[in-house]
């Protein structure tokens, strides 16, 4: 899949918006404690800044739900944008109001306008088309650079660029990298290839594996998730997460798998704990010895050495889901053991966005793998084989 080239665009001294993804996570006092979205934009930025290009940038930041909030204010990510990029940055005091209108339209060549939070209007979640053409109404070109929030149909990313051709309109070098990398792991990943897939549920994964499991040649299972397929096995699994209602769609998968020749890894031992809390007793057990209301709630180090060798040969990695509960320290080792080797292993490695991001930044292995996806819920579409709305038009169509 191809998408529209910002290279390809005749920017050279015109007003262009840019829709980033600067949705960072703060502290609880207002500072910004993971800039990693913002740098990764900072490229698109400086691309357009290059061609002499008056810049308005727009972003949501948390859920202000329509509201105008003052804690999700835009306020220090302008701060820290004028800092990474060296150049004035001026926030607009809302969004599509009279601020906003007037900056964007006095906007020149060199400056940069950030808008307020989008979903401080009601209208940008909703995909509001009054709402997309105001916003398009500020510049003459369209650049998607917002992949966290690419599988939203949101105004911002999805109605506005029905107001902008092929030739003003683009994805930006980061929308892009990402469809790229996610595109060639689905169509011609170097193999063996393999995914490790945890997380809580099967729920939030199953359209995932499904789409997966023609594509890959094995697959490790961890997580809350294993639980239910460890229970459809037959096993006594105690108090784990479990979804009872997914049991048949369980059996379905491993079926699959055998079906296609695909090695089906399940956690052999795990540790249980007698309840879900950071200071409970907890013993390592084996899957077959979970006792009555006890709880797994990472998997075990027998289960670590298996997905090890298991993990040996590969290729190509991708990994979507931790396997134990790791912000608590007694149930991360699992995850953590597993960072590492796919960190040193001399396989391609592409991280999820979301939980297996975070989880491999902790561990300090983030530098090491290939690839980390900025969005978690967009990147698992992706995987599910889903056309994200953000990217939709922004595909070029092949005669
Ligand atoms: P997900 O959002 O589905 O990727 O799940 C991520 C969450 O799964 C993390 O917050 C983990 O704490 C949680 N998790 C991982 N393993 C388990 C487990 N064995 N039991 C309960 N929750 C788990």
């Amino acid at each position: 899949m191809e998408l529209l080239n910002i290279k390809n665009l005749d920017l050279v001294e015109k007003k262009v918006f840019i829709r980033c993804d600067f949705n960072v996570p703060m502290d609880e006092f207002g500072n910004i404690s993971d800039d990693r979205r913002i740098r990764a934009a900072l490229s698109t930025i400086n691309f357009c800044l290059d061609q002499d290009c008056a810049v308005i940038l727009a972003s949501h930041l948390g859920r202000p739900k329509g509201q105008v909030v003052e804690k999700y204010s835009l306020i220090p990510v302008a701060r820290r944008l004028q800092q990474l990029l060296k150049r004035e940055v001026t926030l607009a005091g809302d969004v599509v109001g009279p601020d906003a209108i007037e900056k964007a339209s006095k906007l020149e060549k060199h400056k940069i306008l950030l808008l307020e939070n989008l979903r401080f209007e009601a209208g940008e979640t909703e995909d509001d088309k009054e709402l997309s053409k105001k916003l398009a109404s500020m510049a003459e070109f369209y650049i998607n650079d917002a992949f966290g929030v690419s599988h939203r149909a949101h105004s911002s990313v999805h109605g506005i660029t029905k107001f902008f051709d092929d030739k003003h309109r683009a994805a930006g070098f980061l929308l892009q990298r990402e469809i790229q990398f996610f595109g060639k792991l689905m169509k011609e990943p170097t193999r063996p290839f393999a995914a490790i897939v945890g997380g809580s549920k099967v729920s939030g994964k199953l359209e995932a594996l499904t789409n997966l499991l023609p594509r890959v040649d094995k697959i490790f299972i961890g997580g809350g998730m294993a639980f239910t397929f460890l229970k459809q096995m037959g096993y006594n699994i105690g108090s784990s997460l479990v979804e009872n209602d997914l049991l048949d769609d369980a059996q379905h998968v491993m079926d699959e798998a055998k079906k296609l020749g695909v090695k089906f890894y399940l956690p052999v031992d795990v540790i249980a704990a007698e309840k879900f809390a950071a200071d409970a007793v907890s013993k390592i057990v084996t899957a077959q010895e979970i006792p009555d209301n006890w709880m797994g709630l990472d998997i075990g180090p027998a289960t670590v050495r298996l997905y090890r060798e298991g993990l040996n040969d590969v290729q190509t990695v991708l990994w979507n889901g931790p396997m134990g509960v790791y912000e608590m320290e007694k149930f991360a080792r699992g995850s953590s053991k597993i960072a590492h080797f796919v960190a040193d292993s001399y396989a391609t490695t592409v991280v999820g966005g979301g939980d297996t991001a975070d989880l491999v930044q902790r561990v300090g292995v983030d530098e090491e793998m290939s690839f980390i996806s900025t969005g978690g819920g967009a990147s698992l579409e992706l995987l599910e084989g889903k056309i994200l709305p953000g990217v939709e038009s922004l595909i070029i169509l092949e005669d």
